[in-house]
């Protein structure tokens, strides 16, 4: 049965499900339900990717330390609150500030910077920094931060370990935690089709969503950059689940089902494996908020995390305009405002 409390068998049947008629109720349901909790509004968040240095060195990601050939970046203050402002008045109620986990990051600055945004433009602000100590959890709260991303990539033990080489066991897990217990709204995500996933295991990451009640998930293919370690391995292994748009929709589908109020974007991930309408079959599959870019066009392409991504040319300007009508065409509204997560409508 697809309902909210379906169990992890049958949410890896649905994984798996290849029959058309199938998968239509899939779809329908999960758009169903996307109408009757967060409704018809499509939120923006303005994404500012702030810094491309990273010290970690996850299997599948582009910003990875060890990779050698890539020119890095950190914004100014400046270039950084020039971002915030162009969010503001393209209309935008968020903006998020992601980096690699830069140790250049000083967190008395960033807290600065989260002040200002609060006085100077009034929106809301996501964080997408990386695992960070408490203290600074707590320093960047207090500076009026609302909410927090960090992705999990798999909740697998053995699996996590694989893909992030010399993370501490268990801290991905532990720093969540902390994170809604200092009052948060805390967002995860994984990637579907990682080299070595399985669907038993991508069931198990939907079902802890759940069991989690994150506010915001964030669900995209995996693109393997050619720098990095996954892009040579054998992705043909018995059980491995595909990097499709397909799937990747299905996970998306089964997690508006699953999580009834979660802000789930349609990531910039569909819109580069189809560039046509990729963004758009998300938002009828489930999603309901998108991140338009609103780096420095220069920076863009340095944050590469995967190569050939969507929308690193255009101005945010024309991300504007661009998403706007695609919301419009779907019979969908430009949601207004910071987008947060509404509690208990369903
Ligand atoms: S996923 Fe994040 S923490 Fe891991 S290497 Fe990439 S930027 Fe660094």
């Amino acid at each position: 049965m697809l309902t909210r409390f379906m169990t992890l068998e049958t949410i890896e049947a649905w994984l798996r499900e290849t029959n058309p008629e199938r998968l239509e109720l899939l779809w329908q349901t999960a758009d169903k339900v996307r109408k009757q909790t967060v409704g018809d509004e499509v939120y923006f968040r303005g994404l500012i990717e702030l810094s491309n240095y990273c010290s970690r060195n996850c299997l599948y990601c582009g910003l990875r330390g060890e990779r050698k050939n890539l020119e890095r970046y950190r914004m100014t203050v400046g270039e950084i609150k020039a971002c915030v402002l162009e969010a503001k008045v393209l209309g935008y109620g968020t903006v998020v500030l992601q980096s690699g986990e830069d140790p250049g990051l000083d967190p008395e600055v960033m807290a600065d910077l989260i002040r200002w945004i609060k006085r100077e433009a009034g929106l809301a602000i996501t964080l997408s920094l990386g695992e960070r100590s408490e203290a600074v959890f707590r320093l960047w709260k207090q500076a009026g931060a609302d909410r927090y991303l960090l992705r999990i990539e798999t909740t697998d033990d053995a699996f996590m370990q694989v893909i992030h080489p010399g993370e501490p066991h268990g801290s991905r897990k532990a720093n969540i935690d902390r994170l809604f217990a200092l009052g948060y709204e805390v967002g995860s995500g994984v990637m579907v089709g990682i080299p070595g996933q399985t669907y038993g295991i991508l069931a198990k990451d939907l079902l802890w969503f759940r069991e989690r009640d994150f506010d915001m998930i964030g669900i995209g293919p995996h693109l393997a950059h050619p720098d990095t370690p996954l892009a040579k391995v054998n992705t043909n292994q018995p059980d491995q689940v595909p990097n499709t748009e397909v799937v990747t929709h299905k996970a998306v589908a089964l997690t508006r089902i699953l999580c009834p109020e979660a802000n789930l974007p349609a990531t910039t991930a569909l819109a580069t494996v189809n560039r046509e309408d990729g963004r758009e079959m998300a938002l009828k599959r489930g999603a309901n908020v998108v991140m338009p870019n609103v780096t420095p066009t220069k920076y863009r392409k340095l944050y590469e995390i995967y190569p050939s991504k969507a929308c690193i040319d255009e101005t945010a300007d024309m991300c504007k305009n661009c998403l706007g009508g695609r919301i419009l065409s779907l019979d969908r509204k430009v949601g207004k405002g910071p987008g947060a997560r509404q509690r208990n409508k369903y």
